[in-house]
């Protein structure tokens, strides 16, 4: 069997990688992603980011998941702070069914994190991400 590995990477060298039982949720989850970072960008700023938004929507209301991840990278080619996103399976080891899978989600085991979305620091709060970042109560409260 195999597992689809949804792979965010940046011009940071920051990589995020989560593991799915199927390529449809793996490519769901990438262009929920996309879609939440083109939501965060203002109508109008930039030509090329209004193209990109328009397309990619298009693209995902037609159900064309892979077709807005091969976008969505061509389009960063072309940005001094990119992120990459690619989606790929690999074979594990083992006769298990795919609905077995299970997803471990990254936590810190010591306190203080930094929010990703406001850079608010809190120290009381645990990392969601291995760069010490996680996302606070008011981003997520108010569509983070
Ligand atoms: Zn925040």
């Amino acid at each position: 069997m195999e597992v689809w590995i949804a792979e965010w990477s940046d011009s940071d060298n920051c990589v995020d990688i989560v593991v799915f039982g199927s390529e449809h949720d793996a490519l769901s989850k990438s262009v929920k992603d996309i879609k939440q970072i083109i939501a965060g960008w203002t109508p109008g700023d930039d030509e090329n980011k209004d193209l990109c938004a328009q397309v990619i929507n298009d693209f995902a209301r037609q159900g064309f998941l892979d077709q807005v991840i091969t976008y969505w990278n061509d389009y960063q080619g072309d940005e001094e702070y990119y992120q990459y996103c690619h989606v790929y399976s690999r074979p594990v080891l083992g006769d298990i069914s795919a609905s077995k899978v299970s997803v471990s989600t990254y936590q810190t085991e010591i306190s203080g994190a930094t929010c990703r979305k406001c850079n608010a620091t809190n120290e009381y709060a645990y990392a969601d991400q291995p760069d010490g970042t996680f996302v606070c109560y008011s981003c997520k409260a108010f569509g983070g």
